[in-house]
């Protein structure tokens, strides 16, 4: 088999090993690295190393070896694992999914997008035009999103700060129709703050940067990030990106999409008035408080399409329901003003995405399917989604994103214990069960209700009176103090690990995470003045107006609190993950080689510690305990007929599973093969690589 390689650039599977350790599986992993090799599989799993370069191996040719062949017949690539998931999908109507996870920086968003070009390449051999714009569309989706949902952030220049899950739909044909973006939790504090060292998101600098003349005299602002609070920070980092030109791909990928010119318009109208919002101040006076710098409100008020007055109101007002039914206005002081500026400017941003994202939606959607006239729709869902994340300080963000973490980890187990151990009952094939640590225990924590942290969170995000972060911290501490994976230094205090008013430690599948409670019910809470959604559900702009719905309910109308910032992402998580269980999964699992971008360069212990939160050293396990492989006996009769002389050119025997036995006897491959009602079941890829090496030296 001409593709496959020699031993010298490693094992291509780690289920190959000579014993399953995680000294040989990180033996194994570095060496692929070094030479070059940055795929591996685990069975139908590959694990990928990002490599800080550009590879020659995403070609046309690339594509063309990949196409339709089995997994073990190439090198291990993501393309291998696409086209599978795309053959289960066409030839056996299942619809799957791909689930891409890592650290920051791992190389997901490289790999989904690779993963989508790879599908692209493949479909519509007939060049169908209304195929070919959904595929354009599909694509062109990923430039967009990047530049409004992504920054540079010390980890990662081209980091997606929001979560994706995309579904692509396929009509009998195996051609793409359509498709639908979910997008989870962005992380819109940046959009006020950002890490020294880091950006804002990258649209803002590709604005300044790109923008025409006209364009930015249009919206008032000047070409200098350093002029503008929000991009201050962001404004002497150097990065791999280029603003100016991707500015430029991002008006044209808008254009292809179908935003109107309108739409654009108002798209950079908003990015310039948070602009301007981050650079107004507030000053008091007489004890009344007062914007400073007027030309800004009124740079604000004919961006958004409203009056003045109305801004420089919302902005330092709130109107107030009293206890007698009475509305009146009440002053902010100059922190709350600031405040409410500040969420404001959050706001605009994330409902932006939102609006963004479903515009796309609209565009891609399938429509006018009937499944009588055009046979099933079936779907790929590529999920790019936060890896877990340790840093200095965690916050509300780190909570939710590892949360996720927990959830995609439970999934993992779930499908791959549930999948294999459904086919050996169907198959009548007995097997042998693999322990590994089951997280549920660690999504209880979380999720349950009335017990866990979220619901924890909620209670004191509703409670009438002042309740501050540490009393909250109190109430998890006495709920939750005996929990095995909870602690927090004042159940512990001799922990000096931790602060002792503020913290709390989960201990999470992929290692133990300090919390800080500071600012977590704000967080939750993410309150935004009413008068600031009325401001804008009264602009004249229907773009803004249509993003503000929740704008139209009077001061007196406003009674059911919103749900709270954990229970929406909760709820969105578990939706998510009921939509990936009844798929079929592919995983992709990546892994940061290094903190310093370097090709060539393999840290060791950060590898391996990637490598033990992954679970990959158990999955080799799981894999090796279980079979592999499996193929229909007519299949693999076809395929390997030719290595053995009683069944080439053709066999005598009464079945086609009996004439599987005869290849399998012949090699000796007895011990490493069990025969399924319908199928053979291979343990190792040895088995078939070897048979794939006779069939291509014949
Ligand atoms: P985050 O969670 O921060 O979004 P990520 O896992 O999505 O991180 P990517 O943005 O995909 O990480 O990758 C980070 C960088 O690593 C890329 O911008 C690119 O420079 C490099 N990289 C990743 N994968 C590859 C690859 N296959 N070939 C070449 N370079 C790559
Ligand atoms: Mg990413």
């Amino acid at each position: 088999m001409a593709e496959l390689e020699g031993l010298e650039f490693g094992k291509s599977d780690f289920v190959l090993l000579d014993e399953v350790t995680m000294e040989q599986f990180m033996e194994n992993l570095k060496l692929r690295f070094e030479k070059g090799r940055i795929y591996t599989f685990i069975g139908e799993v590959v694990v990928s190393v990002n490599p800080y370069k550009q590879m020659d191996i995403y070609g046309k040719e690339t594509i063309e070896a990949y196409r339709g062949r089995e997994l073990y017949e190439n090198p291990p690539h993501l393309y291998a694992v696409a086209d599978a998931a795309y053959k289960a999908m066409k030839r056996r109507a299942k619809d799957t999914c791909i689930v891409i996870s890592g650290e920051s920086g791992a190389g997901k968003t490289e790999a989904s997008k690779y993963i989508m070009q790879y599908i692209a390449a493949i479909t519509n051999p007939s060049q169908r035009a209304e195929v070919e714009s959904v595929k354009n569309v599909l694509l062109k989706s990923n430039c967009v999103l990047e530049a409004f949902g992504n920054a540079k952030t010390n980890r990662n220049d081209n980091s997606s700060r929001f979560g994706k899950y995309m579904d692509i739909n396929f009509n009998f044909n195996g051609d793409p129709t359509g498709g639908h973006i979910n997008n989870y939790l962005l992380e819109k504090s940046r959009v006020i703050q950002q890490q020294p060292g880091e950006r804002n998101f990258h649209s803002f600098y590709q604005l300044l940067k790109g923008g025409s003349e006209d364009m930015l005299s249009s919206l008032h602002l000047q070409k200098d990030p350093a002029a503008y609070a929000y991009t201050k920070e962001g404004a002497t980092c150097t990065t791999s990106s280029n603003d100016g030109s991707n500015h430029k791909a991002v008006l044209s990928a808008l254009k292809v999409i179908g935003f109107t010119a309108e739409e654009i318009d108002s798209i950079y109208r908003i990015l310039g008035t948070i602009l301007h919002l981050g650079n107004l101040e507030f000053e008091t006076d007489a004890e009344t408080v007062q914007v400073v710098g007027e030309e800004s409100v009124n740079h604000i008020a004919a961006l958004t399409r409203t009056e003045p007055d109305d801004v420089n109101k919302a902005l330092l007002f709130r109107t107030v329901a009293t206890g007698g039914g009475e509305v009146i206005d009440k002053g902010h002081n100059e922190q709350e003003a600031s405040y409410g500026r500040d969420a404001f400017a959050k706001a605009l941003y994330e409902r932006l995405f939102g609006w963004i994202v479903s515009r796309i939606n609209g565009v891609i959607e399938v429509k006018n399917y009937n499944p009588v006239l055009h046979g099933k729709n079936t779907v790929i869902g590529v999920l790019d989604i936060y890896g877990f994340e340790i840093f200095d300080n965690n916050s509300f963000e780190q909570f939710c994103i590892n949360y996720c973490n927990e959830k995609l980890q439970q999934l993992f187990i779930e499908l791959i214990l549930r999948q294999e151990q459904d086919e050996y009952q169907r198959e009548g094939i007995t097997w042998q069960h693999i322990d590994y640590f089951n997280n549920q225990i660690i999504v209880d924590l979380v999720e349950q209700p009335h017990k866990g942290i979220i619901s924890i969170l909620d209670e004191a995000c509703l409670s009438v009176g002042k309740v501050t972060d540490i009393m909250c911290l109190e109430s998890m501490d006495t709920k939750l103090g005996q929990h095995p994976h909870y602690t927090s230094r004042k159940l512990c205090p001799t922990d000096k690990s931790m602060e002792f008013h503020r913290d709390f430690r989960i201990r999470h599948y992929a290692g133990d995470v300090t919390y800080s409670v500071e600012g977590f019910l704000d967080k939750n809470k993410d309150p935004l003045f009413q008068d600031f959604k009325r401001l804008m559900y009264n602009s004249t702009d229907p773009v803004l107006k249509e993003m503000w719905p929740d704008g139209q309910l009077s001061i007196t109308e406003v009674t059911k609190r919103p749900l709270t910032a954990a229970t929406l992402f909760k709820n969105s998580i578990i939706s998510l993950v009921d939509k990936l269980a009844c798929k079929e999964p592919y995983y992709v699992r990546c892994i940061k080689p290094n903190e310093v971008k370097s090709p060539v360069q393999f840290d060791d212990a950060r590898c391996q510690h990637q490598v033990a939160y992954l679970g990959l050293v158990e999955n080799v396990r799981v894999r090796r305990a279980g079979f592999a492989y499996r193929q229909p006996y007519a299949r693999f009769l076809q395929r390997y007929k030719m290595t053995c002389e009683y069944t080439w050119p053709n066999h005598l025997m009464d079945t086609d599973r009996e004439a599987v036995k005869a290849i399998i006897d012949a090699h000796d491959f007895q011990d490493d093969v069990a025969y399924g009602h319908a199928k053979l079941f291979v343990r190792t890829p040895r088995t078939l690589f070897t048979l794939e090496q006779e069939r291509s030296a014949l």
